[in-house]
């Protein structure tokens, strides 16, 4: 089935149900209102003569536009781009080339930065030749440009009944979507995928919360990303929930906010904005017990935070989810009920109808329990990388088996483990080591909030240990007391030989932490 198939199924049956919360913008739609604005601006995307396959970018926030431009250039069979928001000029006019789009869905400006000016810009200096239409957000004109609320009514009869032709044309396996990966090790790569891949994930990830119509999922998380895209978006559109977005960009005070005035039941994150939440000075002031269920992913979540979302946040049916871009995304999560240890310390087990296998370096399967590199196949798999048959066959083999690149050990049960990525871990004097597990332990330190630890080279040992560290407020502490806390409860290669306390950490727009930047940093303040 396709994406605007079953847009049109959530529609019928729960036309007077609430569909989309947008706190910043004042929205609130039933999914009647979402359908005839979604069905609106896809006749209009045609006025512009785009065709089926053209390819459509949107650079913005989370915003009301983000959503009826997913499901409209899915009904009008267009593909829509991504754009990270945290783009500047030289990124954006890459992705817009490397994809060749014809249009751009614009918002004016994010704090940092003014997307208006960059891509007037771009296009004076006639670098963006493919980019013939961009529709810009907001109720001011700019020359040159098309406004969003012009384009989304400008659609006729005509080109109404050309969407109602074009619906038994479209194929579940056409491309629908192409999203960049968070940028965390380097470049983000622009993954393609198709209706089949992410309406499935969306629907499994759903089940996996047990969703209902009566479920409000609070989404602070990034729209342009997976995350926010298929886990957040098409979970709700598959089980006829309501989507709340409590802000543009994440904001810890905005999603306490929303779940609480809200009454969201279920709210998703990556483990750096549950913390931001948890050490909120105002956190004591919400009332979150309508929470029921989320999920944490993204990057490594921390036992200690995990239990702290269960016990403070009352999302005692939280579970963790495993996946990345290229894999529509979710691989692995944890059941509502499976037992907590599980849920806290685990990734779970395997979604339905895909596989997985934890492989040693000659890619054969290692024994239970063992650590190796996570390996998934089935309907999930991207279809590639826009563009790139090298880079795909790369990352997925002949078998359609994709390499993620992340070291994993799976139980006798099936539930598996996140070590980390491959990339990130530490071969000190010939031990493997692990940043995780010596993340995990300083965690329990009272006085730290975060940290990250990462490999530096070292002409002894061929790389150190350094921990960055950022303690909770008004906290201060000094090395020597950190590595005391270490003395005797981990080996001695593990303790940090560096340790840096620090405000905060690189991050992508995600929420997560760039350790290449983490790195660079560090190695060029040891000279
Ligand atoms: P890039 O590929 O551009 O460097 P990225 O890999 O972070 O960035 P995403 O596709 O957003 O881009 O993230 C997927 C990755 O996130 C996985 O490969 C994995 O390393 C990490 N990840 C996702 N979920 C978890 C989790 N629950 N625990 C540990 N790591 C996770
Ligand atoms: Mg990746």
């Amino acid at each position: 089935e396709t994406i605007g198939a079953f847009f049109d199924r959530t529609v019928e049956a729960h036309r007077d149900r609430e569909a989309l919360v947008v706190r910043h913008q004042n929205v609130r739609w039933s999914w009647g209102e979402l359908g005839r604005r979604v069905d609106e601006l896809a006749a209009g995307l045609l006025t512009l003569g785009l065709e089926r396959g053209d390819r459509v970018g949107i650079w913005s926030p989370n915003t009301s536009e983000w959503t009826l431009a997913q499901f409209a250039t899915a009904k009008a069979g267009l593909v829509l781009v991504n754009v990270n928001p945290a783009y500047r000029r030289a990124e954006l006019e890459y992705a817009m080339n490397k994809v060749e789009c014809r249009a751009l869905i614009l918002a004016p400006a994010l704090k940092t930065s003014n997307y208006l000016e960059i891509v007037e810009d771009l296009v004076k200096d006639g670098k963006l030749p493919h980019l013939k239409h961009v529709i810009r957000l907001g109720k001011e004109k700019t020359p040159g440009m098309l406004n969003f609320d012009d384009v989304a009514t400008a659609g006729g009869n005509a080109e109404k009944a050309r969407i109602a032709e074009l619906a038994p044309l479209l194929q579940f396996d056409d491309a629908i979507n192409i999203q960049f990966t968070s940028g965390t090790t380097g470049f983000p790569k622009g993954a393609t995928l198709s209706h089949h891949n992410i309406l499935n994930n969306g629907y499994f990830v759903g089940e996996g919360l047990k969703l209902t119509p009566e479920d409000r999922l609070c989404i602070p998380v990034p729209l342009y990303h997976c995350f926010g895209m298929v886990m957040g978006n098409l979970g709700c559109l598959t089980h006829g929930s309501t989507m709340v977005y409590p802000s543009e960009a994440f904001d810890p005070l905005a999603t306490l906010q929303a779940v609480a005035e809200e009454r969201c039941t279920a709210l998703y994150g990556v483990p750096t904005m549950f913390i931001a939440q948890l050490d909120h000075p105002e956190f004591a002031k919400f009332d979150l017990k309508s929470l029921r269920t989320g999920i944490m992913a993204g990057s490594p979540c921390p036992i200690e935070v995990m239990k702290k979302v269960q016990s403070h946040m009352h999302m005692g049916e939280v579970t963790i989810a495993y996946g990345m871009t290229e894999t529509s995304p979710v691989s692995t999560q944890c059941a509502t009920d499976d037992p907590v240890e599980r849920r806290v310390s685990t990734v779970g087990q395997v979604l339905p109808h895909i596989e997985i296998k934890i492989v040693d370096t000659e890619g054969r399967t290692v024994p239970r329990g063992e650590t190796g590199e996570f390996c998934t196949r089935g309907y999930s798999v991207m279809k590639g990388y826009w563009n790139d048959e090298a880079k795909t066959r790369e990352a997925v083999d002949e078998a359609g088996w994709m390499h993620t690149g992340d070291l994993a050990t799976m139980d006798e049960q099936g539930y598996v483990n996140i070590v980390g990525r491959l990339k990130d871990m530490i071969i000190r004097g010939g031990e493997n080591v692990y940043p995780r597990e010596i993340e995990e332990f300083l965690y329990r330190h009272p006085k730290v909030q975060d940290v990250q630890v990462i490999g530096v080279p070292d002409p002894r040992y061929g790389e150190a240990v350094c921990a960055w560290i950022k303690l909770h407020a008004g906290q201060t502490t000094t090395d020597e007391e950190i590595r005391t806390f270490c003395q005797g409860q981990i080996a001695h290669y593990k303790i940090p030989r560096y340790i840096e306390f620090v405000p905060e950490f690189p991050m992508t727009i995600t929420g997560k932490i760039q350790k290449f930047v983490m790195r660079e940093q560090t190695i060029e303040k040891l000279g």
